[in-house]
Order: C-alpha cells, then sequence, then structure tokens
C-alpha cells in the first residue's frame, strides 16, 4: 500500500538574491514497510524534501506539485488538519538532537507533550513514554532526565520515542546519525531499522553516505541540484551504478580491502552547482569524467537503466543505447 505519493514537486526559496530552485520536479512513492533512501551532497535538495513533505518550510517558500499522504494531498491541507497528520501520520527525525530537545525540559515531558497534542485525554500517557523509551533501548526511569544528562546517541533514541510516540505511518530520518561517532550510529542504525520492521512503517532514510544507505534501504534515489540523477533498488545502485555521480559517491566509501573502487586522490572534482546558476544540459556536465559535448547542451531525462532502476544520463538514454544517437 503507498503511503506517500510525491509528484513533480518544484520547491523555490525567496531570498534577498532572488529566487533559489532547491528541488526541480521530483517524483517518487514509498509504499508501507518500504524505505527510500536519499542521497547526495549538502545542498542537493534531500533535506528540502522532507520540509515540503510536512510543510515546516520558510514562510514564502514557493512549493508546486503534489505530496499525497495516505492519498490527501500536504501541500493544500488546512492549518487545523496538517497539525493533526504531523506526527499521526507523518513525522521526522532531525539531525541534532541536542538542538531538537529542550535543554530545560525532561526528556519523558517532551515525549509526553507530543502524545497529549494529539490525545489531550490520553490517562496512560505515562506509561506509554515509558514504553516508547524502552522500546529504543532507554530504561522507563531515563523520562526523568534532562537532555544534558543523556549521551548523544541516548538523546538521538528519545527523538526516535517522540517520532513514534503518535503511531506515524511514515517516519522520515534526516541525517539522524550524522552528529554521532562510528560505535553510536551503528547502533541507532540497527536500532532504527529493527523499529521499521517491526512496526511496518513506511520510511525515508536522508544521507550524504551512500554506504549507510545500503544497509537500510529498499530503493535509493540519488540527488543532484535538485534533480534525482539514478534511482533503484538499494544494493545495485550501490554495488553497480550507472550515473557517473552515484559511481563518485560510491567511490567516496571504500570498504577496506575493497577493489572495485579507487577512490581519485583529490575525491570528486569541483563543488556542487550554485543553485541559482545551474549548468546548462546535464547539471553535473562541469565535473562529470565522462562528460562529452553534447552534455552541455541537453538536460537528460529519467531514463530506463535495467530492472526498476532509472538514471539521468545521455549515456543511457533509450536512442543511444539502441545506438542511433550519434556524438
Ligand atoms: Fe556525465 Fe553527460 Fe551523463 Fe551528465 S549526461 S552524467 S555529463 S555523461
Amino acid at each position: 500500500m503507498t503511503v506517500l505519493s510525491v509528484r513533480d514537486l518544484w520547491v523555490t526559496y525567496q531570498t534577498q538574491g532572488g529566487p533559489v530552485p532547491a528541488v526541480r520536479g521530483v517524483d517518487f512513492d514509498v509504499d508501507r514497510g518500504e524505505v527510500l533512501g536519499l542521497a547526495g551532497e549538502s545542498g542537493c535538495g534531500k533535506s528540502t524534501i522532507a520540509g515540503a513533505i510536512l510543510r515546516l518550510l520558510p514562510d514564502g517558500t514557493k512549493v508546486d506539485g503534489q505530496v499525497l499522504l495516505n492519498g490527501e494531498d500536504v501541500l493544500t491541507m488546512k492549518v487545523g488538519r496538517l497539525r493533526a497528520v504531523r506526527w499521526q501520520e507523518a513525522s521526522i527525525i532531525f539531525q541534532g538532537a541536542l538542538h531538537g530537545l529542550n535543554p530545560v525540559q525532561r526528556v519523558g515531558d517532551q515525549v509526553k507533550e507530543a502524545i497529549l497534542i494529539h490525545y489531550p485525554d490520553r490517562k496512560d500517557v505515562d506509561a506509554r513514554v515509558a514504553e516508547l523509551l524502552e522500546q529504543v533501548g532507554l530504561p522507563g526511569r531515563r523520562a526523568r532526565d534532562y537532555p544534558h544528562e543523556l549521551s548523544g546517541g541516548q538523546r538521538q533514541r528519545v527523538m526516535i520515542a517522540m517520532a513514534l510516540a503518535c503511531d506515524p505511518d511514515l517516519v522520515i530520518a534526516d541525517e539522524p546519525t550524522t552528529a554521532l561517532d562510528v560505535m553510536v550510529q551503528a547502533q541507532v542504525l540497527g536500532l532504527l531499522s529493527r523499529l521499521q520492521r517491526d512496526l511496518g512503517l513506511a520510511m525515508i532514510f536522508i544521507t550524504h553516505d551512500l554506504s549507510v544507505l545500503v544497509d537500510v534501504c529498499d530503493r535509493i534515489a540519488v540527488m543532484y541540484a535538485g534533480k534525482f540523477m539514478e534511482t533503484g533498488p538499494a544494493s545495485d545502485v550501490f554495488n553497480s551504478p550507472i550515473h557517473p555521480y552515484t559511481k563518485s559517491l560510491a567511490a567516496a566509501f571504500p570498504e577496506i580491502g575493497d577493489t572495485k573502487y579507487r577512490m581519485a586522490p583529490t575525491g570528486l572534482g569541483g563543488d556542487p552547482p550554485d543553485p541559482q546558476h545551474i549548468p546548462s544540459g546535464c547539471p553535473f556536465h562541469p565535473r562529470c569524467p565522462e562528460a562529452f559535448d553534447e552534455c552541455s547542451k541537453r538536460e537528460p531525462e529519467m531514463y530506463p537503466a535495467g530492472e526498476g532502476r532509472r538514471a539521468a544520463c545521455l549515456l543511457v538514454e533509450p536512442a543511444r543505447v539502441g545506438g542511433s544517437v550519434s556524438e
């Protein structure tokens, strides 16, 4: 069953320097029990998609398209309905738990608040808070702690408990482990995966680290300059990337003893494009090691590129693969 259906989503920030397009025509679905990973460098638009789904973007931001959550368009919802939908149908786990939690309020009270907003008459709320904390691997008594009394990993567990407090259908995890050290990162990832499976959640997992996504996601969408560059089953995208940008991302996280990828001595050259001055043609062409003349003139669409896979690269354009397009 499809929980989230995003169609032709465009997001443009309004700044003093003029409009800044951050997401440019993105389509995807997330089914119940499925995890979609969004990958890409900072500024590619992946967190903007999360903000658009829950309407958390700054006032004045122009958002076009459709965001159907359980069949209802979030973008046209009245404010009262939107408040009901947040936490109950879709929730979000942010990157920095220290900033996401109120430093002068006990963590249990913060989880309780999320529940009472939606279920003000709930009598067993303290028991529910303890249950949620236990579910994320914290003893119920830690509800009395303040955020500074918890480690970074424990605070992130509290954020996960808050996200689950009202039994949402969709959870968006926006760089949930980026601020954690490697050991704690593995524990939190394991916890998220287990909860997602046990609760049958639809989940969007956002990170710049492609190697993290391969372990937790069913499908991956790789973003660049506000667009999808490649989509497909997680292990296929990571182990046999098609798009030159995905190849560069995968090569940036070689495993010890890996002979498949050789990291370029300087990594991927150049910087992500300025969203106000996106290059003509393929937006990746100034940095692409496989670019050819046509790449600066014509923007590729998302072409079919194998079972369940698509890629926005002229190299896999059907006419070219079929041999009828000359360079
Ligand atoms: Fe590289 Fe050209 Fe493909 Fe863009 S279209 S990714 S520049 S080969």
